[in-house]
């Protein structure tokens, strides 16, 4: 569902992404372990175009998100844009408009992309807003809500483009130690429920251990170790992995 093909991203001297191959299958949930400044969000921000590699073939669900060749200088194109519709991420910093409710907030991006009707898509907010355990907030603003709603806001808003892949980029980082079950709640029940393809770059061990299929260890842009999660946690093959997991866990 997602590949990257020999993909590198430098920053002046500073190579975050080392020639990196990297898949996830549809339908799998994978996790992206690693130490900070390891590129780990670097690969969330290509499959958003919100970075361009400077070298390599992403492809999502068969289409070509990039294929650029060293010296190239890639411009957006609406092929890439029509792919990258297939992806949505929920960040760190939720990102939702201030001055909007939260049915406005999800509706917003299927009326204005989509171009769907403002009755069909708040039918399908309210929808998402019942599944995130949100129906009491709907006419809430951001600046009304705690932060672990901001972010199941979030993502129900995210879920409104019925994305085939669905980014978290470390989605409890932001909140407060008691908030952090109610999102990973929600994102739990998702991975148990859907068939989306899920990627997820996070700080938290156990939740990846138990909600993902695959594991991968990243360290300086490159993938050191990927395996289900039994074996990278109880029984990592690699160094890194295991001086890495002394220090977190
Ligand atoms: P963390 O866990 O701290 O979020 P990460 O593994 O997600 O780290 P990235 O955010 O992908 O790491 O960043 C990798 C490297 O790229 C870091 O060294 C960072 O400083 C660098 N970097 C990211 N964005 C930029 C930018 N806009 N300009 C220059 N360097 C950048």
């Amino acid at each position: 569902m997602v590949s990257f093909d020999n993909v590198s991203k430098n920053w002046g001297e500073n190579h975050v992404l080392k020639a990196l191959n990297f898949e996830v299958r549809a339908g799998e949930k994978v996790s992206i372990i690693g130490p900070s400044g390891s590129g780990k969000t670097t690969i969330l921000r290509i499959l958003m175009t919100l970075e361009t590699p400077t070298q390599g073939l992403v492809k999502v669900d068969g289409d070509v998100l990039w294929d650029v060749k060293a010296g190239d200088r890639p411009r957006e194109t609406r092929q890439m844009r029509a792919t990258r519709r297939k992806i949505g991420m929920v960040f760190q910093q939720f990102n939702l408009f201030p001055h909007m409710t939260a049915l406005e907030n999800i509706m917003e991006a299927p009326v204005q992309v989509l171009g769907m009707n403002k009755g069909e898509a708040k039918e399908r907010a309210v929808e998402l807003l019942n599944l995130v355990g949100l129906s009491k907030h709907m006419d809430h603003t951001p600046p009304q809500m705690s932060g672990g709603q901001q972010q199941r806001v979030a993502i129900a808003r995210a879920l409104a483009m019925r994305p085939k892949v669905l980014l978290f980029d470390e989605p409890t980082s932001a909140l407060d130690p008691e908030l952090i079950g109610e999102v990973l709640n929600v994102i739990r029940d998702l991975a148990h429920s859907t068939d989306m393809t899920m990627l997820m770059v996070t700080h938290e061990m156990r939740f990846a251990e138990e909600i993902s299929d695959r594991v991968v260890m990243f360290d300086h842009g490159r993938a050191v170790e990927s395996g289900p999660p039994a074996q990278i946690f109880k029984d990592p093959q690699e160094e890194r992995t295991r001086t890495f997991l002394r220090a977190v866990l």
